[in-house]
């Protein structure tokens, strides 16, 4: 069975990119076969993963408008078993375009549904926003990965995100749960990031995944270079951390699955 995880939080900056690209290349270096889409016009995954400006088209837009199959549009990646569904520049203005349409907010599931058998895992990385992308996002999605950097207005803002899932599950994907919560950018050297992280454990229990990703440069630089961390430093904490995740990840469904 495919699972589908979207990467979401309509605050910026706080790490979904980062993550989605990672955390996806962490589970296929597990050897899963695992599909990244890029639902954020920004086209920070694409160009992270190492897809070049003429590499964009047919991408998601021309999947969810122009009926593409989603099959013409999944590229390969430097990773083996990591395979990309590129944001390119039509989706920028897909907001708008998308409000018109009957079935606006189930496009991206549909043009899922023909690739699925392909992957094991399918993780979306969202827009800083709870629009219409994001919406599609979480009506394709099994399980929503939330990001939240560790810092002073980490948990504001989810209460937003929390109706937003609560509305879409009862009107349009039943699946749909908060999955796991992970901590980004953390910095256990300052007593504000530790106090954040006993909040969010208190708040959010076992949600919380234990995996924490420090903050480390080289997962800055790695995107520069189209290069996932592992590729780009292997050694790195940052590499370590997200295939830590990988795992903590892995092990977690293993354990769900067991009846
Ligand atoms: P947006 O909302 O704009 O899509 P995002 O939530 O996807 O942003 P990222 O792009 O992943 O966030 O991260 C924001 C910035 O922080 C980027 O410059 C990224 O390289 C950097 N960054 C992310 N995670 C880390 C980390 N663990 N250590 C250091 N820098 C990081
Ligand atoms: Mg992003």
């Amino acid at each position: 069975m495919t699972k589908v995880l979207a990467v979401a939080n309509q605050k910026g900056g706080v790490g979904k990119t980062t993550t989605s690209v990672n955390f996806a290349a962490g589970l296929a270096l597990s050897r899963r076969r695992v599909l990244l889409v890029d639902m954020d016009p920004q086209g920070n995954s694409t160009s992270g993963i190492g897809l070049g400006p003429d590499e964009r088209t047919p991408g998601i837009y021309e999947a969810l408008i122009a009926h593409v199959p989603m099959s013409e549009v999944i590229r390969e990646t430097s990773t083996g078993k990591l395979h990309v569904a590129p944001s390119g520049p039509g989706l920028i203005g897909a907001e708008v375009e998308l409000v018109d349409l009957p079935d606006r907010n189930d496009l991206l599931h549909r043009a899922l549904k023909s690739v699925k058998d392909r992957f094991d895992y399918i993780v979306i990385d969202c827009p800083p926003s709870l629009g219409l992308l994001t919406v599609n996002a979480m009506c394709a999605a099994d399980e929503l990965v939330v990001t939240l950097q560790a810092e002073y207005y980490a948990l504001e803002g989810l209460s937003a995100l929390t109706r937003t899932v609560d509305a879409i599950r009862e009107a349009y994907n039943p699946r749909l749960i908060i999955g796991g919560i992970l901590l980004t950018m953390m910095d256990r050297r300052t007593n504000l990031a530790n106090q954040v992280e006993a909040e969010v454990r208190t708040h959010f229990g076992d949600r919380v995944f234990s995996t924490v990703i420090p903050r480390n440069v080289r997962l800055s630089e790695a995107p520069s270079f189209g290069q996932t961390i592992f590729r780009y430093d292997i050694k790195s904490s940052g590499a370590e951390a997200y295939l830590a995740l990988a795992r903590e990840f892995l092990k977690r469904e293993k354990a769900t699955d067991t009846p």
